[in-house]
């Protein structure tokens, strides 16, 4: 029975998940309450491409910059990650928290 639901859950989700591929995901902890945020960065509009004349690691073609707040305090956390042309991280820096996990 658990099962049947399951598949009758991933049935009506699943035209959800198609798009999940333009996400880029980040589990975050803020290091001032512990709380961990999970951002979701849409590969299509928070992610700009780095252009010759701007400075970047080697190898990186899309940057980046991202402020998060989390709902337990008001500490402001910066993200700034440097990604190659199929999206794989290359660096990221952060202030205000730490990267638990990236997918
Ligand atoms: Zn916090």
């Amino acid at each position: 029975m658990a099962s049947f639901l399951q598949n009758l859950k991933n049935f009506f989700t699943a035209p959800a998940y198609s798009s999940t591929s333009n996400f880029i995901t980040f589990n975050i902890q803020c290091n001032r309450c512990g709380e961990e945020i999970t951002v979701n960065v849409r590969r299509s509009s928070d992610i700009s491409r780095i252009y010759e004349e701007e400075e970047g690691p080697a190898g990186s073609a899309f940057l980046l910059r991202k402020e998060i707040l989390g709902k337990k305090c008001n500490n402001l956390i910066y993200l700034t990650a440097y990604f190659g042309e199929n999206y794989n991280l290359i660096s990221s820096e952060i202030s205000g928290g730490k990267i638990i996990e990236h997918k």
